[in-house]
Parts: C-alpha cells; sequence; structure tokens
C-alpha cells in the first residue's frame, strides 16, 4: 500500500488532482493544433482508451484560434500549452482552455503576467507550470549547474510569482530525460511544496524504450506516493501514452481499469501456442469492465497452482486445458474450445 503526499486539490475542467483524487492520465496530441478536425479526431481516439486530461500545443494565433472548435467537440478537459506569448495564454482562455501550461517567468512584464492571472482567477483555471532539465534559468545554472535543486527553486520561483498576486490554483512538473534526476526533483519538491504534482520522463523514447523508461521514473516516484497526475511521453502515436500509463497505476494498485490479466512467460514445458492464447485472451479481456483478475497458464504441472492467485484462469496442456475458477479445478476442455468456455465463465463472474 502506498502512503501518497498530501496535495492541495485543483480542478482542471471538472476532473481533481491532488488530495488522495484519484491519479489522472493526461496525453498531449502530436498533430497540428491549427488543423482542429485532426486534433479532434486525435483527441477521440484519446479519450476511448481512457486519456483523462489532454494538452494541445498553441504556439500561434491560428493554433489559439481554432481551440474553442476543438474545445466544442471533445469531452474531456483541455490544456493550452503555451510558452513565452502571454496573448495566447489569454486567447486561449477565452476559447474556454481547462488548463494552461504556462511558466510566469517566461511570458514577461508584471502587467502581462496579471493580465493572465487575472483571467485564470476570474474563470478558475488552473496553471501549471513546467520545469524542464534542458531549459533551466542561466543563473540557476550558474548557481547549481543542471540539478534537481536547480529545477526545484526554477519551479518555486515561477510559482511565487503567481502565488504573490493571490493566485495559488497550480500544479507543478519537473521533468528530466534523466530517470535519477528527474526522480531526485520530484523528491524535493514534493517536501518543498503542497502543490499538486503532474509527473513525467520528458523526453523518455520510442514506444518500447520510452515506456520502460517511463515505467521506471514515474514508477519509483508514485511508490514514493508522490505524483496526483501522469504523461507518459512517447516518440510515437499519443494512445500509447495512454495504455502505459495504465500499466504503470495497475502494477502500483493506484488505480484498477477493468480486468487484471496475467500471463506466464511460457518455458520448455509449454506445449501450446501460448503466445497466441495470452493476446487473444487479452485483447478479450480489456474489453470488459470487471474488477477481477484472469490468469493465462502454459501448463497442466505449475499452471493451476499458479492461476488460483487468479480469480479465474487457464491452465493450457497438449490438445486440451484446465479451467480453474477460485482456487479449484473446474473443467477439463478441448484446446480449441480453451478461450471460448474462459470468456463464458468469466462472464459469470
Ligand atoms: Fe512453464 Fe508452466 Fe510455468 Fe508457464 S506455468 S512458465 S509453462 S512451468
Amino acid at each position: 500500500m502506498i502512503n501518497r503526499r498530501h496535495s492541495r486539490v485543483i480542478d482542471v475542467g471538472g476532473v481533481k488532482l491532488g488530495g488522495g483524487n484519484p491519479i489522472v492520465i493526461q496525453s498531449m496530441t502530436n498533430t497540428d493544433t491549427r488543423n482542429a478536425e485532426a486534433t479532434i479526431n486525435q483527441i477521440k481516439s484519446l479519450e476511448e482508451v481512457g486519456c483523462e486530461i489532454v494538452r494541445v500545443a498553441v504556439p500561434d494565433e491560428a493554433a489559439a484560434g481554432a481551440i474553442k472548435k476543438i474545445k466544442a467537440s471533445i469531452n474531456i478537459p483541455l490544456v493550452a500549452d503555451i510558452h513565452f506569448d502571454y496573448r495566447l495564454a489569454l486567447m486561449s482562455m477565452e476559447a474556454g482552455v481547462d488548463g494552461l501550461r504556462i511558466n510566469p517567468g517566461n511570458i514577461g512584464s508584471r502587467e502581462r503576467i496579471k493580465a493572465v492571472v487575472d483571467m485564470a482567477r476570474a474563470g478558475n483555471i488552473p496553471l501549471r507550470i513546467g520545469v524542464n532539465a534542458g531549459s533551466l534559468e542561466k543563473e540557476l545554472l550558474a548557481k547549481y549547474g543542471v540539478s534537481a535543486k536547480a529545477m526545484v527553486e526554477s519551479s518555486l520561483n515561477h510559482a511565487k510569482i503567481v502565488t504573490d498576486m493571490g493566485y495559488e490554483n497550480i500544479a507543478l512538473s519537473l521533468k528530466a530525460s534523466s530517470v535519477l534526476l528527474t526522480v531526485e526533483a520530484y523528491e524535493l519538491a514534493a517536501t518543498a511544496c503542497d502543490f499538486p504534482l503532474h509527473v513525467g520522463i520528458t523526453e523518455a523514447g520510442t514506444v518500447r524504450s520510452g515506456t520502460i523508461k517511463s515505467a521506471v521514473g514515474i514508477g519509483i516516484i508514485l511508490a514514493k506516493g508522490i505524483g496526483d497526475t501522469i504523461r507518459v511521453s512517447l516518440t510515437g502515436d499519443p494512445t500509447e501514452e495512454i495504455y502505459a500509463a495504465k500499466e504503470i497505476l495497475k502494477s502500483l494498485g493506484l488505480r484498477r481499469f477493468g480486468v487484471e490479466f496475467i500471463s506466464c512467460p511460457t518455458c520448455g514445458r509449454t506445449e501450446v501456442d501460448l503466445i497466441a492464447i495470452a493476446d487473444k485472451v487479452e485483447n478479450l479481456c480489456s474489453k470488459l469492465n470487471k474488477n477481477i483478475k484472469v490468469a493465462v497458464m502454459g501448463c497442466a504441472v505449475n499452471g493451476p497452482g499458479e492461476a488460483k492467485e487468479a480469480d479465474i484462469g487457464i491452465a493450457a496442456g497438449k490438445g486440451y486445458g484446465l479451467i480453474v475458477k477460485k482456487g479449484e479445478i473446474l473443467c477439463k476442455v478441448p484446446e480449441e474450445k480453451l478461450i471460448e468456455t474462459l470468456m463464458k465463465e468469466i462472464e459469470t463472474l
């Protein structure tokens, strides 16, 4: 059981972050935001697989101009990612975004920052301050070098500009592409403030390597009880980020998404095409919304014992397989009927 850090609660378009609320899964589109239709289609795909907050880059006025249309066509909170240009932040809020990712220290004069903060306050729109190890301020780099201290100080400096204006509706992120540096930065930030933390490893890599790197980094941070929302950053289809995020949260017992699936790695005792069976069962189970554990095991020797850990499972042997339900062997069925019988029995649970 993970003891989660106590953080204050913020509300991103109806989704609550922090304060013991479920850890929220985010992603970011990689379409051109100016192409509203493509962006809406991608967000819909993300919604379908379980994305709970989505962020879009707003690099120019045309992108900000597309927000209204995008917002009207989607069902999850929308966050605008702004660098430097405060007018784009104002335009995005006017168009109805539910959150801004913006670093107040980078948007210029106090008047400009105040304009953004006042508008955010009027709409109760949270700001996420996102510090990246690759773009720290020169003074902090001179003081600490690229380090967790520099990252945390940078984020708190940005936050202070806003809290000094009496606005505390803030989340922080402190990302680096180094797992250990990121972990250290989140540990430091977790004790230095009570803002909700958005956790991720930046520039993690492609779907295969980036998923593993993110699972290690985000997993370590979450296991320490730190983190209120996560984004897995992958060079690939953003829906992959959602699958990865769900698996990370499931592995730590922090969230449950439908059926929990386990399967053995196969070995010299396996006499059936267990990989195909496991793929098929996992795919069928991913469509079910049941709070159960399903096991697929590759032999009648160890399989039934291991499958007992699950609510239901199969131990597949040559030409036949055993269905194990709630710790008991239920029946022996021919191999070709194994998946069908298993799925029928799952329905009864
Ligand atoms: Fe091998 Fe059986 Fe264990 Fe699977 S359950 S790894 S087939 S011994």
